[in-house]
């Protein structure tokens, strides 16, 4: 499939993030409706071509629990990248608008995560890098997967030139800049999911909010945190502990989790139900 911008027609804004803007487009030779995300890059045209280049290597990432892609292509500065459009959205906009998620969903969304990375990885040895609530999307018909990971090294490289790079989801280690290996994916997966279980991000717990500094000083001074005590299976605050596990030496790595976890475990033998529960959502 040969992408042009003037085969797709704008429908309307999905969001925007640190690197720009998401456009809900109709590809009309196919009558397609796609994401178009827009990522501006400050680069010469041979850096910029060679991100283009690298970005291919989305149209080999065939799984399930992954975002598909239709194409990238470039109008000066700026790169587009087109996937299929997950309806809901993300799982953080679904939680804002309809508080934090049921476990049985919360087993689903990890088994789907966990299940996107070890593909990526064990199928392209590509690390995510961003895993958070919103880039983790949702499809009314049931599906949840996974989207935004790191296939462009020269990309990566280039945004992590500037403030983009950094994220609240972010390991100890990585904010130390230190070895980055899949586990620091883990450590984002166990942020995530206390998020959906407790309905707000979980780190720290005072309601001062802090700069982006102060919070980065926290999670590599401070102890990890917790679920608060009581309210949800000892199953799941088991998982996400060990997946806030400070030491990476220590930390899980996906596959481990994936086979050994017993809240994994039983959330991926149960039978939930994700449409009927994405039915009764507000949008
Ligand atoms: P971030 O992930 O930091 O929010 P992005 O630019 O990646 O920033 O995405 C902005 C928003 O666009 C996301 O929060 C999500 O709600 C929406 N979005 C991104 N990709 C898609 C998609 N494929 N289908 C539907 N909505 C999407
Ligand atoms: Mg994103």
């Amino acid at each position: 499939l040969d992408l042009r911008t003037e085969d797709l027609k704008h429908v309307t804004e999905l969001g925007s993030g640190n690197s720009g803007v998401v456009n809900k487009v109709l590809h009309m030779p196919t009558n397609t409706i796609m994401a178009r995300k827009v990522i501006h890059v400050d680069a010469n045209p041979a850096v910029r071509k060679q991100i283009v280049r690298e970005l291919q290597i989305l149209h080999d990432c065939n799984s399930p629990q992954i975002v598909s892609f239709y194409g990238a292509f470039m109008t000066g500065n700026d790169i587009f990248l087109c996937m299929e459009y997950m309806d809901l959205g993300s799982v953080d906009a679904v939680y804002k608008k309809n508080g934090p998620f049921p476990m049985s969903i919360i087993g689903k969304t990890c088994c789907a995560v966990l299940d996107g990375l070890i593909y990526l990885y064990d199928k392209h040895r590509i690390i995510h890098r961003d895993v958070k609530p919103s880039n983790i999307l949702m499809h009314s018909a049931g599906l949840i997967k996974i989207c935004d990971f790191g296939v462009s090294g020269v990309l990566i490289n280039s945004m992590a030139s500037t403030f983009v790079g950094t994220s609240n989801y972010m390991s100890p280690e990585r904010i130390k800049g230190a070895t980055y290996s899949v586990k620091s994916d883990v450590w984002s997966l166990g942020l995530t999911l206390m998020e959906l279980a407790m309905g707000r991000f979980p780190f720290p717990e005072d309601s001062r909010p802090l700069s982006v500094f102060e919070l980065m000083q926290f999670i590599v001074n401070e102890p990890s945190p917790t679920l608060p005590p009581g309210q949800f299976p000892a199953e799941f605050e088991e998982l996400c502990n060990a997946c806030l596990i400070k030491d990476p030496d220590l930390r899980p790595t996906p596959k481990l989790l994936r086979e050994h976890s017993t809240f994994v475990q039983r959330a991926a033998a149960e039978k939930v139900d994700i449409q009927s529960w994405a039915a009764t959502l507000k949008q």
